[in-house]
């Protein structure tokens, strides 16, 4: 029998709408698929993911959570693209050995113990709103093990982690090595990479840019254009360069030639899945101490993590990126960020909650 992965309601996959969890879910399938494990994978219509076998769900896209009061009651769109997909899964669920649940959407906790069928989720996102917590809880109570995220920071985001620290499984990213060239020799300019919304913080990227005099590489998906616009013009002196979104090809391309990656997120990032992409270029990355990054940057080995919101440490750190070894960063992400290695962890993970 199959596993079923139910994908976020966000947007199609392919798109770049639903952000690195839609690189996790296509690494997954093609790992869990080379070891003959059979995975259909769930998501609204228009997805595209090669070499799997897609079934699309028509309906409305859900809206980002991400800047919501923590207090907000849970929104569904008149026709939501999420309830098909779990009405899908009601009818269709005798075919499956489990389903995987990849939205960070209440919904689906909520319909678990209504369903024969197993359900595990994987939580994408860190702590954002009181009621999806509330439910995360109720989850991991009454399905123990069935919760899996991407770090330990992400996790400590959720306040019931204090008093309950057992009640997820980290299971970290991973990346297709062979997609990624690394390259030993960059130009001058940085690279900024991710969705272009304000949780992301994109404007501290420009505030350097500006001071430092320095080009700056931005690649991703446009998903809020008031917000960069704005950032145009706060900072007419940066010298930003917006390429667009780009598939893994082009992207590691471009990505592989700027001499650091840039991260500065305002939120808990959950994991940051560009930061794995840089290193397997051979790009050390320059982040925030906040979130995934944590846990990932080797300080003064394959980048610097200095203090959230400082843009003069974030300059500084910039100016001592050429002292470090970029085949260290390629070499982190190998013995680190592998694809066998992901899919070691999560078919161990599949292993322990087995009903
Ligand atoms: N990405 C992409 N093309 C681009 C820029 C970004 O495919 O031009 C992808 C990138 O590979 C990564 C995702 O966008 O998988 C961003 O994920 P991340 O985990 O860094 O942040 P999130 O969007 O989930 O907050």
């Amino acid at each position: 029998m199959a596993l079923l992965f139910a994908s976020t309601s966000v947007g199609p996959l392919g798109t770049g709408v639903g952000g690195g969890v839609e690189l996790t879910l296509r690494n997954l399938v093609q790992e869990l698929q080379q070891r003959g494990v059979a995975v259909d994978v769930l998501a609204p219509a228009g997805s595209v993911l090669p070499a799997a076998n897609v079934i699309g769900v028509p309906g409305d896209c859900h809206p980002f959570a991400q800047n919501d009061p923590w207090d907000s009651p849970v929104h569904l769109p008149g026709d939501s693209v999420l309830a098909r997909m779990w009405d899908w899964i009601r009818q269709h669920q005798a075919s499956y050995e489990r389903v995987v649940n990849f939205a960070f959407d209440w919904l689906p906790f909520y319909l678990t113990p209504f369903l024969q069928v197993p359900v595990a989720h994987f939580v994408s996102m860190g702590s954002l709103q009181a009621a999806l917590d509330r439910m995360l809880l109720q989850t991991a109570l009454r399905f123990p093990g069935t919760l899996g995220l991407y770090t330990h920071v992400q996790a400590q985001s959720f306040a019931f982690t204090q008093q309950f620290p057992q009640c997820f499984r980290v299971l970290g990213s991973g990346v297709d090595l062979a997609l990624y060239e690394y390259q030993p020799a960059a130009g001058p300019q940085l690279a900024w990479v991710g969705r272009i919304a304000p949780e992301k913080g994109l404007e501290d990227a420009a505030a350097l840019s500006a001071r430092l005099e320095r080009e700056v590489w931005i690649m991703g998906k446009m998903q809020d254009e008031a917000y960069w616009q704005r950032i145009q013009q706060d900072f007419p002196t940066a010298r930003l360069t917006y390429t667009g979104f780009h598939d893994t090809k082009e992207l590691q391309t471009r990505l592989g030639q700027c001499q650091a990656l840039l991260m500065t997120p305002k939120w808990v990032e959950a994991f940051g899945n560009v930061a794995i992409e840089a290193l397997a270029c051979g790009v050390p990355v320059v982040s925030y101490a906040r979130g995934g990054p944590i846990e990932i940057v080797r300080h003064q080995e394959t980048g610097f993590l200095v203090e959230p919101d400082n843009l003069d440490a974030l300059c500084e750190a910039i100016h001592q990126v050429p002292a470090l070894r970029r085949d260290r960063c390629r070499r982190q992400a190998e013995r680190e960020y592998s694809l066998p290695a992901l899919g070691d962890r999560f078919q161990a993970w599949f292993a322990d909650i087995c009903p």
